[in-house]
Formats: structure tokens, C-alpha cells, sequence
């Protein structure tokens, strides 16, 4: 099946959502709230584009938009950049320092909005993101507290979460650099919560916190010692990939 985005001829699957095709086809769709990892929720709305299904025109979100039939698709019509526009004059009033949302409203033409002018230190776009991939990960250590324009993300009770394994996985999701992550001294601070590190036993770098090992080795039954007896980091482990399979007799023919 074949759709039409910006004029340009796209083979689909069914099913498969806008925005998955127009990356394969390098058609750039601004996002915040999408991280190809999990599934899209369609929360900051940035990825909106204009459908033309049987002559009719309608507005809807690319991530959770599925193709079903051929269709045209316009990314960056006048339509969807002034809509695209008030969007970010909006997340531009609630982040009105972070870089990311003052680099897209620069894009968008958007400049500093002060009717609305919120707390001047925040740097959430509330995406939702890192909540997810907390979730997705097992610890659930981070939610969405409060209503309106109080809503933020925090731990239970804002205290440093027993949950919390310090693996940072939020903060490499979040589009906004909006989570902090301090690592100094062979420890790791996030959520207020203070973890030691464990070192690579190959290269001695310090890779992951001990709370992540162990979570690792219990919750998702994962024997780090089984590859080894040690603990690798990630390029140690590619390293000795790379080095089994060169010591490896070839697999026989089928
Ligand atoms: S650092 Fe803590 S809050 Fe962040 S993803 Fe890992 S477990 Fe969740």
C-alpha cells in the first residue's frame, strides 16, 4: 500500500502509524512525547499533520494515527504550523528557559509569551515519557501528581523513592533535559536519592548503580555472572562479543 506525505509516494503497511512512516522516509515531524522504545500516547501534540482521506481534510495525531487506506498527508501545511504555533506558545509559557522548547519555538516563529508566565525554573513538558519508562522498566518509582497547571512529576510523597533503582532511565528519555542527574565521587544522585556505583570489572568504568545490578539480577531474572562471572559494561560487552565470535568454530551449514 502506498500513501502520499508532502507529495512524496510512501509504501505503508496497514495499521502502521503516520509518523513511523514519514521517519523511515527521513520526512521530519517535530516530537517531544515520542520515543520509539514505547508505544506513541499522543500527549504534547506536536506531531499533528493534516489528512486527506476521500477529499475531506481532518487534523490528527501522527503517532497513534494507523493507515488503513491511501491517503495524503501533509506535514507542514499553514494550517498544522499555526496550530503547531499555539502549541508552542503554550509549552513556551510553561518552560520558558529550556532549550529544547525555545530552539522549536524559535523554528515556529514563537517568541517569549508573558501572559501566562508560570514558574520561571521549569523545565517539564510533561510528556509523561519518563513515568512510562519507569513503569516499563518494573520500578514504577515516578507518577503524575497534582491537577492543571500544578501537575508535575515527582516520587510518592516527594521523599527519595525506596523504588528508585538510580538507573537513569528517565532522565535519557526526557526530551526536555528536564530531569537532573549528578554523578560525582563514585555516586549517582537522582529524585534526591543518593546511589553508589558499581565499576565495569573489565575497564573499571563506573557503569550502573549497584541497586540497578541487583534489580537486573532479581526482578527481571537476569544473572549478570552467567555471561562471565563479572559485570560489564555495555561496551565491554560488546568487546567480548565480538571476541567469542572470533573464537567460535562457524556454525555448521543447514
Ligand atoms: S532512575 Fe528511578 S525514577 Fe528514574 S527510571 Fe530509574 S528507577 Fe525510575
Amino acid at each position: 500500500m502506498n500513501i502520499r506525505i508532502n507529495g512524496i509516494d510512501c509504501e505503508a503497511q496497514p495499521g502502521e502509524f503516520i509518523l513511523d512512516i514519514a521517519r523511515r522516509n527521513n520526512i521530519h515531524i517535530p516530537t517531544l512525547c515520542h520515543h520509539e522504545a514505547l508505544a506513541g500516547e499522543a500527549r504534547c501534540r506536536l506531531c499533528i499533520v493534516e489528512v486527506i482521506e476521500k477529499g475531506r481534510s481532518k487534523v490528527v495525531a501522527s503517532c497513534v494515527y494507523p493507515v488503513t487506506g491511501e491517503i495524503e498527508v501533509a506535514t507542514d501545511s499553514e494550517k498544522i504550523r499555526a496550530l503547531r504555533k499555539t502549541l508552542l506558545m503554550l509549552l513556551l509559557a510553561r518552560t520558558p528557559h529550556n532549550e529544547t522548547i525555545q530552539k522549536l519555538a524559535r523554528e515556529y516563529g514563537v517568541t517569549q509569551v508573558t501572559r501566562f508566565a508560570g514558574d520561571p525554573d521549569e523545565e517539564c513538558v510533561l510528556c509523561n515519557l519518563c513515568v512510562r519508562a519507569c513503569e516499563q522498566l518494573g520500578a514504577g518509582a515516578i507518577f503524575t501528581v497534582n491537577r492543571g497547571i500544578t501537575k508535575k512529576v515527582a516520587t510518592l510523597f516527594e521523599e527519595p523513592a525506596e523504588e528508585c533503582i538510580g538507573c537513569a532511565a528517565c532522565a535519557a528519555v526526557c526530551p526536555a533535559g528536564a530531569i537532573k542527574v549528578l554523578e560525582e565521587d563514585g555516586k549517582r544522585i537522582i529524585w534526591n536519592r543518593e546511589f553508589e556505583m558499581a565499576a565495569c570489572s573489565r575497564c573499571g568504568e563506573l557503569f550502573a548503580t549497584a541497586e540497578q545490578l541487583a534489580f537486573y539480577n532479581t526482578r527481571l531474572n537476569v544473572d549478570l555472572g552467567k555471561y562471565g562471572g563479572d559485570r560489564l559494561c555495555e561496551n565491554c560487552r560488546q568487546k567480548r562479543a565480538v571476541e567469542l565470535a572470533s573464537v567460535l568454530p562457524p556454525a555448521p551449514p543447514r
